[in-house]
């Protein structure tokens, strides 16, 4: 898992993993099964990701995706625990000592301070789709516009957004905190990495908190894109579908989930000849965006 004193370049490989890693998985790679809750709240892995989720929420705060004391984040620990946010502080202001240990159930089992009461959105998430490995729910502006329309922005316009996310779902309002808000979200979270929550926010899994913060950001620009492009007052330019069944391709050889991937009982073939190598510079062209270096 990356962290937050991995140095720029290793960054640069830890994006390439993420853009050629099948599945959105990763396992901490030292604890055991029968580790007990405090053995893994004193672990190496989990002072990594405590950083980790203290380094996200900054971002989170100084982009202004969170609000007073909003957003939450986890992150999942060996196969019975997880890592959260607690309730009532700013993701600006967090320290290691505030990260509780809790369990899937939502018992907090180590730390001294109360779990947020949206970890039940994260844990349902964690329960219905096993390659979330780390969630993270915030208020982003733009987002949340279309949270609040109960709208996603189209899609076949911003090759970010149809790369790493594809289609977002919408999941219907509930009270925020109880049960039944959780659950609104269980039919989307196998095919959806971006969900909206109407009224809300939104959340977004992956397989790290890293991760799950860049879903946040690329959702956030291409709401707020989307919204200054139909300011202009020009038609749309469309990416054709030609070019939107390659990326389907890149995202399945990839192994990023798309709803659209899953909806369709032909699935995309990846090309041969010469669309394979406009396929092979596509993965280019991400890979270098990824690493910075266009
Ligand atoms: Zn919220």
């Amino acid at each position: 898992m990356q962290h937050s004193a991995v140095p720029e370049a290793e960054q640069g490989r830890e994006a390439l993993r993420f853009a050629s890693q099948a599945g959105f998985v990763s396992k901490p790679k030292t604890l055991k099964a029968e580790d007990s809750p405090q053995a893994v709240a004193c672990s190496p892995e989990a002072d990594l990701l405590r950083h980790e989720i203290i380094r996200a929420g900054r971002k989170l705060w100084e982009r202004q995706y969170v609000d007073g004391n909003g957003g939450n984040i986890s992150v999942r620990i060996g196969s019975r625990y997880v890592l959260c946010t607690p309730t009532m502080v700013s993701k600006g202001d967090l320290e290691p000592d505030d990260i509780c240990l809790s369990d899937l159930e939502g018992n907090i089992l180590a730390g001294d301070r109360l779990r947020t009461s949206e970890l039940l959105l994260h844990l349902e998430i964690y329960k219905s789709n096993p390659r979330a490995c780390a969630v993270m729910h915030c208020h982003p502006p733009y987002a949340t516009a279309f949270a609040v329309t109960g709208a996603t922005p189209p899609n076949g316009l911003i090759t970010e957004y149809e790369i790493f996310i594809g289609p977002a779902a919408v999941a219907p309002y509930e009270t925020p905190g109880t049960q039944a808000f959780a659950e609104t979200v269980r039919p989307f979270v196998e095919d959806h990495n971006t969900i909206l929550l109407t009224n809300h926010g939104i959340v977004c899994w992956a397989d790290t908190v890293t991760h799950a913060e860049w879903l946040v950001e690329i959702f956030e620009t291409c709401c707020k894109t989307y919204l200054l492009a139909r300011q202009i007052g020009q038609p749309l330019s469309l990416i054709p579908d030609s070019k939107i069944k390659e990326i389907l391709a890149l995202k399945q050889r990839m192994g990023l989930p798309d709803a659209r991937l899953a909806g369709c009982s032909e699935k995309p073939v990846a090309p041969r000849g010469k669309d394979a190598a406009d396929l092979e510079r596509l993965v280019e062209q991400v890979v270098a965006r990824l690493e910075e270096r266009d």
